[in-house]
């Protein structure tokens, strides 16, 4: 029987039929790692902090900057004054919004020197990365360990995510087989993004994220595009490319071999 704050508290979401008094039980008991706390990872966690997941893990390097305020929505000026690690002040606000959850703020890049260590012991992973390297190495480690990942992507005004299953869908480097060039690459800081592109995305991602751990099976099964600018919203199949190596298990961004 669960406890009367706990039923208030997720009264809302426990009401649906996919959710229920069992499904907030598997919330609770879940752990998510989160990498990056840009505008991703600051909507993704406090969403799965509000909806009661039990603990979540939270990575990266970066400081919170003025410039950041604009979308990444757990920082305020203050944060951005003292350039306090976003791990760190992201870690402090969701303790605020829910003292029920465990959440832990890890300074550190993810990397094939620890991305094993920062994926022990959790149920999925979530995309809030801001390059193609670190990217590939997490479809790596999702695949050699069998733990769901949420790609999450925005620059300018487009927005993608795909959820990718260990084994079960097509992977990543099924969709990049290599690195893209570094000058054919756009972000954030020569593009530009609204707002508005990533929380998109993030809410996504976020809904997946409830999906698979309460054990719904109507996942994504595809790349999502959203452009809320141009109105342009697209659903494009995935295929498994026969000569993927991560999905024939050469993992060679985590094990250095490329
Ligand atoms: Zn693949």
């Amino acid at each position: 029987m669960q406890n009367w704050e706990l039923v208030q508290r997720y009264s809302r979401q426990q009401i649906l039929p996919g959710i229920g008094e069992e499904g907030q039980r598997k919330l609770g008991e879940s752990h998510v790692l989160i990498l990056g706390c840009g505008a991703l990872g600051c909507l993704t966690a406090s969403a799965l902090i509000r909806a009661g997941v039990g603990r979540l893990r939270l990575v990266d390097r970066g400081v919170v900057a003025l410039h950041n305020l604009q979308r990444q929505i757990l920082y305020d000026e203050a944060d951005a004054r003292m350039g306090l690690a976003k791990a760190i002040a992201a870690e402090s606000s969701l303790k605020e919004v829910n003292h029920q959850v465990r959440v832990e703020g890890i300074v550190t890049n993810f990397s094939s020197g620890n991305a094993l260590s920062l994926v022990e012991g959790v149920d999925l992973a979530l995309d809030g990365l801001d390059n193609y390297e670190s990217r590939f190495l997490l479809n790596d480690v999702a695949w050699k360990t069998g733990i769901p990942w949420i790609y999450g992507a925005a620059v300018g005004t487009v927005g993608l995510t795909a959820t990718f299953l260990p084994h079960q869908t097509p992977c990543f480097r099924c969709l990049h087989p290599e690195l893209p060039p570094p000058d054919t690459i756009l972000d954030c800081t020569v593009a530009g993004v609204i707002n508005a592109v990533p929380w998109m995305v993030a809410a996504i991602q976020a809904a997946e994220a409830v999906k698979l751990l309460v054990g719904d099976p109507s996942l994504n099964k595809g790349l999502l595009l959203v452009d809320p600018w141009n109105h342009n919203y697209e659903k494009i199949v995935l295929a498994t490319r026969a000569s993927c190596p991560t999905c024939r298990g050469h993992y060679s961004f985590l094990d250095g071999s490329l």
